[in-house]
């Protein structure tokens, strides 16, 4: 554990790159809950209030520029799906120390750079699969429909309509927050694990490689100090469960290698 982070920071140095940490507005709203019936939450306000929120985001942590070696390893990896099963997805890369990535409701994906440090090619595409299976399964309109009403905002929205309104720059970082906060619950968890088998099946990928990722990340959440979005990573089922479990789909698909 200690050994990758060492290799990750003399790598940073090496390249002369400094890694910010990923950044959220802590601050809290602190509005009474008042509750947006989530049968008035679209998806359509999912995705808008996702986009916004990641605009946020976006605006507050280093991406990658476009012809950064990090956005340049993305497109490679990442360009061919960006319409996978019907959805529109879009993705950056955060130039951040943390490991992590994650999907919004949008069909925003963001990638850490920390986590492609420690990560091969296909080993990204399972991260990725898992999070794109988060989209189609609906996890992120879920989340962000829990988020939204956690961080207080219902007050900015029209309550009549249902429909969000423009929220401010504070509230939004509070809503980013929130959203990153909130945590799938294990069926979701292993719903998107499964999805991101089938991605990597449907696409000739090689699917033990998700069970490396795993295996990396059960390496991580055994040790060091986690930060805030390590815990989120943390918070998905025993990496090594997972791994296993990949293991045992692989044995019966005849991929297990
Ligand atoms: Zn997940």
């Amino acid at each position: 554990m200690k050994k990758s982070i060492f290799t990750l920071m003399v790598l940073s140095i090496a390249t002369g790159v400094t890694h910010a940490q990923f950044k959220l507005n802590t601050k809290s709203i602190g509005a009474a809950e008042k509750g947006v019936k989530a049968a008035t939450f679209s998806d359509a306000d999912a995705a808008k209030l996702a986009k916004e929120s990641v605009d946020w985001m976006d605006k507050n942590n280093p991406v990658a520029a476009d012809n950064d070696p990090y956005t340049v390893r993305l497109n490679k990896i990442f360009g061919k799906h960006k319409n996978e099963d019907g959805l529109t997805l879009n993705y950056k890369v955060y130039k951040v120390v943390d490991i992590n990535a994650f999907a919004c409701a949008d069909g925003s994906i963001r990638v850490f750079s920390s986590l492609m440090d420690m990560m091969s090619d296909e080993e990204l595409l399972a991260v990725i699969g898992h999070e794109i299976g988060h989209v189609k399964n609906h996890d992120t309109r879920d989340a962000i429909r829990d988020a939204y009403k956690r961080a207080a905002v219902a007050d900015a929205a029209g309550s009549q309509s249902g429909v969000v309104s423009n929220l401010t720059d504070s509230q939004l970082g509070a809503m980013a927050n929130a959203m990153l906060e909130s945590k799938y619950s294990r069926k979701q968890e292993s719903q998107a694990d499964d999805y991101g088998y089938d991605f990597m099946k449907k696409h000739q990928y090689n699917v033990m490689a998700m069970a490396s990722a795993f295996k990396k990340l059960q390496s991580l959440s055994s040790g060091a100090k986690q930060s805030n979005m390590e815990k989120m990573m943390s918070s998905h089922p025993d990496s090594g469960a997972r791994a296993k479990a990949v293991e045992e789909k692989a044995k019966k698909d005849g991929l297990y290698k």
